[in-house]
């Protein structure tokens, strides 16, 4: 056995170089701030990758949480529990949506949306319209199936073959999504605003075409709302933006509260498609990441919360189109953006980890997902010391 003197050695050593990771070992968290094993502290405006949509540990949700894990941590899901019948409940009960399947990640959920859309066609139609139609530039997810529908080429390499049946139409062309909208297709899917695709908003004129496009023909909807559900917009779902409900939608990273949870949500016309022996997840809907998502939930449904969501987003951007160095801010609500004029993001990223500052990027662009109960105190620190470091 080797012995090391630090955890960044250890951990290379044993796990695989998946990420490009920065040099922090994050030890405790509590409300937005991130402790390194040093002491030195962090703030937030990540949510971790937009997961601890509560920020790090917060009481009730921890509460939920130790109390679910201390009273039933999981059970086979050929049995019942409560808290999954509750989380499920309030689900449907703020989103309007009839039925959800229960995962354990965005990928997943999507693959769940995938296979209930090829189903709902197959049943009805049978063979030949299994195509789903993708835009340039999504991102779906790593698995096999949800790589071939994030619409990139340059995540479509060594694994081969993908999984076939994925057109993808360029995002806000409406010409180019009639063109691709033929007989083989079932479903369109799209993120209202492509997040690991630079956080890019679609268009309100497309968003009606896609929805009038697919009704006209019987063509699902998907809408991936793994990175803008859950109130991250400021809405619950981004759609609200839009006055859209898709056909499907799925949900992951933000509605844990910071646990492994994916959901895909369908409208009534699909809530049959899948029977026993068609799906299934031997972790899904784990009774203790439930616990977690009812807290969020509750959470962010309480009165004034997702206006207050709307309120900090609406500081952020003021504050960031003031400086020259901003080119221009782009997303909806607390996902955000920063297109810069000169500097590099990934290194205006290090420089702010050096600071004591948490920050992602997207593409070209740094990108902020800050905690949805982030305090104004801490945003005007966070967003005063951003502008300072791409200034300087
Ligand atoms: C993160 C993300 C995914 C993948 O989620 P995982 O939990 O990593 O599988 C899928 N779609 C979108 C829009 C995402 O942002």
């Amino acid at each position: 056995m080797n012995t090391y003197n630090n955890t960044i050695d250890k951990f290379n050593e044993h796990v695989m170089l998946t990420y490009g990771r920065f040099p922090l070992v994050a030890e405790s968290g509590s409300g937005r701030t991130c402790v390194d094993e040093n002491g030195k502290k962090y703030l937030d405006l990540g949510s971790g990758i937009g997961t601890n949509s509560l920020g790090y540990c917060d009481k009730k949700w921890a509460d939920a949480v130790c109390a679910q894990v201390r009273a039933i941590q999981h059970t086979s899901n050929y049995y019942y529990t409560g808290i999954q019948a509750d989380f499920a409940e309030k689900l449907c009960e703020i989103t309007g949506y009839s039925k959800m399947f229960l995962g354990n990640s965005g990928a997943e959920a999507n693959e769940c949306a995938i296979k209930i859309a090829r189903k709902y066609s197959f049943d009805k139609y049978g063979k030949g319209r299994h195509n789903i139609i993708t835009l340039v530039n999504s991102f779906h997810g790593r698995t096999l199936t949800t790589l071939s529908a994030t619409g990139q080429d340059s995540f479509h390499n060594y694994f081969f073959p993908f999984t076939e049946g994925f057109i993808y139409a360029e995002a806000n062309n409406i010409s180019d999504l009639k063109e691709k909208l033929d007989d083989t297709v079932c479903a369109v899917m799209i993120e209202y605003v492509q997040g690991e695709g630079g956080v890019n908003c679609l268009d309100k004129d497309f968003v009606d075409a896609v929805y009038e496009l697919c009704s006209a023909k019987d063509v699902l909807v998907i809408a991936d709302e793994v990175q803008t559900g859950a109130g991250r917009t400021g809405k619950f779902l981004a759609g609200q933006h839009y006055g859209k409900q898709a056909d499907i939608t799925t949900m992951a990273k933000g509605i844990g509260g910071g646990l492994p949870i994916g959901v895909c949500l369908t409208n009534e016309k699909c809530s049959t498609v899948l029977v026993p022996g068609t799906h299934g997840s031997t972790f899904g809907g784990n009774p203790v990441v439930c616990a977690g998502g009812l807290a969020v939930l509750e959470r962010v449904t309480e009165n004034g919360f997702l206006d207050s969501v709307a309120e900090k987003a609406e500081y952020i951007k003021t504050e960031l189109e003031k400086s020259d160095e901003v080119e221009s801010v782009t997303g909806l609500g607390l996902m955000i953006g920063i297109k810069l004029r000169t500097k590099n993001a990934g290194e205006v990223v290090k420089t702010a980890l050096d600071k004591g500052l948490l920050l992602l990027t997207a593409k070209d662009k740094v990108r902020l997902l800050p905690p949805l109960t982030i305090e104004m105190k801490e945003l005007e620190d966070g967003i005063s010391l951003l502008k300072k470091i791409l200034e300087e």
